[in-house]
């Protein structure tokens, strides 16, 4: 142990490592329901070199290593199930060049949500990215490597649809640069014409290698953000509400949500519905756009639009604030979220499920699904809130996520963020060529098994 706490103290000096048991503690846990476990070291590397020669020793001492963002997955994805070191990315949150004309930003693998808001909001006003929910201290990495959704998802797809170039460092210590980066100074593409390389890491949890470099796609960012609500009554009819919206192709996001609290929430559907534009005449078209497309479910009395005047400021929010809140809803503070990708026809079994569940286990829900890829698919939330402090709450509330699951694969979808054992329930129902494939990569680029343990453990 002294030997290992010592090279690693070589690699990146003594501030940068410890294993401390108050720091051992911190890191052996998430803010969801999962049980913690601890590492026995904690590295926060400045430079991919510091990355290959952290990876290369864990390699050779066979040491499991878990890559962690801000570790708010929720699912457990940075508790290292099997101890070893946890490779804390923060400190390397460089903004290394953005592309103003070929809209990208090339970020370094710890960079956060907010820092690269806050750099582009400074020095290139007229561009964004796809900003998720979630709070502003998470990584962009972390982000691409659970596949996750951002406000812009409805118009280009998952946050790692954005991804075009990454630098990785191997499991086995080379570092391999992915996309047009591996042929020259350009990160603007992962290369069609080339075969896609990407797909090897983006979604794989951390458990092929470590992302020390990415692009990211920025896009344009108009001068007014405009939002309007619909709500119906009827969930039979909020796919096809979902339907007619995304036909329009001017939708920067659509979220769908339903909850119990407070009580005008009750029974009703929220279609929330962003868009944009650079003129008040662009916004007023668009607007009317959206009203027209839905103008059947109100001449029929199925819904109608909602004034959200008195809440424009917090749904307009990036990220959306409040959501953290329901975190607090029974006092003690915990939220965890199951959230299938699925088909948009299956919202309304979907919704009913989260109701039948939430009664059963005697647990508060809130729900919401976000529209992916102008409507392909959607990512449908199924959120349990939790008291930490009251653990048959706790229990309650995991054997719930877990029925969640089970219901999801069931219906077809796919678990998205899964925890450990929610991969275990999809690996067990994937075709089995697939599952042999997936074996096949882990083996190859992850010999040794020692990079992020009990994730997509194929092995
Ligand atoms: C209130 C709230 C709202 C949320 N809303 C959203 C939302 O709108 N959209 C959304 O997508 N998510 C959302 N989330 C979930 C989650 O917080 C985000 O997905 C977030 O981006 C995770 O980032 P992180 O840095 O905390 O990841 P972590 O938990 O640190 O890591 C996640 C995974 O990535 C791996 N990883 C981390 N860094 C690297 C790296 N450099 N290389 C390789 N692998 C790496 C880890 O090993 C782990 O498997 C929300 C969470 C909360 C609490």
């Amino acid at each position: 142990m002294n030997d290992i706490l010592k090279s690693l103290i070589d690699i990146v000096g003594d501030k940068g490592v410890s294993n401390a048991p108050e720091e051992l503690w911190f890191y052996a846990r998430d803010p969801g329901v999962l049980s913690p476990h601890n590492p026995d070291y904690v590295v926060a590397p400045k430079t991919t070199e510091q990355v290959q020669k952290i990876v290369q020793l864990a390699n050779r001492e066979k040491i499991p290593i878990v890559p962690m963002g801000n570790g708010m997955a929720l699912t457990g994805l940075v508790i290292p199930l099997k101890g070893g070191i946890v490779l804390d990315m923060k400190r390397m949150n460089k903004i290394l060049e953005v592309n103003e004309k070929a809209r990208y930003a090339v970020v370094e693998g710890g960079t956060s949500q907010g820092v690269l808001k806050a750099y582009l909001q400074e020095h290139y006003p007229h561009l964004r990215h796809s900003i998720p929910d979630a709070p502003p201290t998470t990584t962009i990495a972390a982000n691409v490597a659970l596949h996750g959704q951002g406000r812009l998802t409805n118009q280009y797809g998952f946050n790692s649809d954005m991804v075009t170039g990454m630098e990785i460092v191997l499991p086995t210590g080379e570092i391999c640069l992915i996309g047009s980066p591996s042929l020259g100074p350009y990160w603007f593409s992962k290369g069609p014409t080339l075969p896609d390389l990407s797909g090897l890491f983006l979604g794989w949890l951390g458990a092929t290698g470590v992302i020390t470099k990415m692009e990211l796609r920025l896009y344009p960012n108009k001068k007014i953000r405009e939002v309007e609500m619909f709500v119906t009554d009827k969930v039979e009819l909020v796919p096809e509400i979902l339907y007619k919206l995304t036909h329009l192709e001017i939708l920067e996001d659509v979220n769908v949500w339903f909850q119990p609290k407070p009580l005008m929430f009750v029974g009703n559907f929220h279609v929330t519905i962003y868009f944009n534009g650079d003129t008040e005449e662009e916004i007023e078209f668009k607007r009317k756009m959206i009203w027209d497309s839905l103008q059947e479910f109100i001449d029929s009395k199925d819904g109608g639009f909602m004034n959200v005047q008195y809440m424009k400021g917090m749904l307009l929010q990036m990220p959306q604030r409040g959501i953290a809140d329901f975190a607090d809803v029974p006092k003690g503070g915990g939220f965890e979220y199951s959230g299938p990708i699925t088909i948009i026809e299956h919202f309304p079994q979907y919704a009913a499920k989260v109701v039948e569940l939430a009664k059963r286990y005697d647990i508060l829900y809130a729900s919401s699904a976000r529209l992916i890829s102008g409507g392909h698919c959607m990512m449908f939330s199924i959120s349990f809130a939790f008291n930490r402090s009251n653990p048959g709450m706790m229990k309650r509330v995991k054997e719930a996520l877990d029925e969640a699951t089970t219901f999801a694969l069931e219906m077809g979808g796919i678990p998205w963020k899964p925890n450990f054992m929610e991969q275990k329930m999809t690996m067990k129902k994937m075709d089995p060529n697939a599952l042999n494939l997936l074996q096949m990569i882990k083996k190859n680029l992850d010999p040794e098994g020692i990079m992020n343990p009990g994730n997509w453990e194929v092995n």
